[in-house]
């Protein structure tokens, strides 16, 4: 017998079905429903878990209605068409069921309360992909993927469960640690705020001191920069639960909508973001064996410094936020290349106006293959505009307005215009159907300069992966496919 509950019941459908599994041999099949763990209510995949771990479980499933029902797996001839929604269950002890959902939260996904003066969702143009327009703000999937969430949208409950069920590391947008000037970046609703002492973000990081926390800073000029900044990183650091701090500048685009006007950073601005950085950094290295804070990539090109060596990035743990890409693209340095051509080839490499000139360098060493012509040619944004300068939201439009037809025997575009694991850019432009216009093929340059070469020299060296990712990327890359910069 199970308890009968009053409580909201979020259906959770069942993706697929391990073979052999407890799920199976109950006869559980992809399209049913999860409904209830013991009786009790599961709003997510790490509610789910968390009951499984108690021992015993009895799961209540849903077969919805017209789905052919097998009362086992054998009953292959007992279908039966368009009957009432059929509930059944099954109990495992210490077993995973062997069941995969289609959505990790059954409940939906909590969206932001905040309307940050950076937000990227504001500055989107129309026409996209949905998922790209979601404010979400969502711990859970900050535990799971690595998403930055603020916690300005928490509740007292929410924060229990955190602690209890000690879902740690988690990944939190800082900003600055002087609450006032928080609140005014990022202008949180009231009435959308669940629990006022959440938005207090150092009594937040103080009452989750049990919790790892990577934190980010998006810094704005005159803003949160400056001595704000050396405030904000001495609070962090601070803190034993903190473990580190990406920096990265505003990301702007001509689209912001009902934002308050913000510039870009400028060299002297972000040379002084490198200054602070780098006093912190040397030392809390030597007194927690870290360098703790980890300014992005854009502030040591628009500085015009060199970028940090390999070590000093600690394992690149923060490539999705812009931090090291560059130095890890140098990571693997030029295979050995051949002194000439078979055939002449006309190669352009697109990228974005920030990283053209660290290119254009980098792939010198190629310019002494006979044959070979190699052009870096640093393409305007012209889908969020002139000040989009990062090569990872050129879209399509952008490569078919930069390139003439047939003007090279090859475009070679950055893997970061990717969705990860597909051919698709972010205005869902395929490489094919780039190459069909362009008269050309397209391929992507793989996210090392050794990837690089081999796909620009093809045959003539032993070829790596065409969409390849450094191992750093490819974890980076998995987590999730992130839409906001919370
Ligand atoms: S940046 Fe993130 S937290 Fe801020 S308003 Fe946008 S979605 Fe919300």
């Amino acid at each position: 017998m199970f308890p009968q509950l009053s409580e909201e019941v979020f259906p959770a459908p069942i993706k697929s079905v391990e073979a052999g599994s407890a799920a199976e041999r109950a006869g559980v099949r992809p399209g049913d429903q999860l409904l209830r763990v013991n009786g009790q209510s599961v709003t997510d995949v790490l509610a789910y878990r968390h009951l499984l771990s108690q021992g015993k479980a009895a799961l209540e499933i849903s077969r919805p209605a017209a789905v052919p029902f097998f009362a086992t797996p054998q009953d292959h001839h007992t279908i039966k068409m368009g009957e009432a929604a059929q509930t059944f269950f099954f109990e495992v002890e210490w077993e995973d069921p062997g069941l995969e959902f289609e959505e990790v939260l059954f409940d939906g996904i909590k969206k932001c309360a905040n309307k940050c003066d950076f937000c990227y969702v504001h500055q989107m143009p129309r026409g996209f992909r949905k998922s790209l327009y979601i404010m979400d703000d969502d711990y859970r999937l900050s535990f799971l993927y690595g998403s930055f969430v603020t916690l300005t949208n928490l509740t007292e409950g929410d924060i229990n469960r955190i602690l209890d069920e000690n879902l740690s590391p988690l990944y939190v947008s800082v900003h600055s640690s002087n609450q006032a000037l928080r609140q005014d970046m990022m202008k949180w609703w009231k009435l959308k705020v669940k629990d006022q002492q959440a938005t207090q973000i150092t009594g937040m990081i103080e009452r989750l001191s049990s919790i790892d926390l990577y934190t980010q800073i998006v810094l704005l000029p005159q803003r949160n920069d400056g001595e704000n900044f050396d405030e904000t990183l001495e609070y962090l650091t601070s803190r034993p639960n903190v473990i580190s701090a990406a920096v990265v500048p505003i990301g702007l685009t001509d689209h912001r909508k009902n934002l308050p006007d913000v510039r870009p950073f400028n060299k002297e601005e972000a040379k002084d973001v490198i200054k602070r950085a780098n006093i912190w950094r040397k030392k809390l290295l030597a007194e927690r064996g870290t360098r703790f804070i980890f300014p992005s990539d854009e502030f040591y090109l628009l500085a015009g410094e060199p970028l940090p060596t390999e070590e000093e990035y600690e394992g690149f743990p923060m490539l999705e936020n812009g931090v090291g890409m560059i130095r890890d693209f140098l990571t693997e340095g030029m295979p050995a290349l051949p002194e000439r051509l078979p055939t002449p080839k006309k190669v352009i490499l697109g990228t974005g106006l920030l990283f053209a000139e660290s290119l254009d360098l980098a792939v010198e060493p190629l310019r002494a293959i006979e044959g070979l012509e190699i052009e870096v040619r640093a393409i305007e944004n012209q889908t969020f505009g002139k000040v989009t300068t990062v090569a990872g939201l050129l879209t399509g439009r952008c490569f078919r307005a930069a390139v003439k037809t047939g003007e090279a025997d090859l475009l070679i575009v950055p893997p970061t215009t990717l969705r990860y694991g597909t051919e698709l850019m972010i205005d869902n432009t395929s490489l094919s159907e780039l190459a069909h216009t362009l008269g050309m093929p397209v391929k992507s340059g793989g996210s090392t300069l050794g990837e690089l070469a081999r796909v620009i020299l093809g045959d003539v060296v032993s070829s790596g992966p065409q969409f390849g990712m450094s191992a750093h990327a490819v974890k980076e890359n998995s987590k999730i496919d992130g839409s906001s910069q919370a």
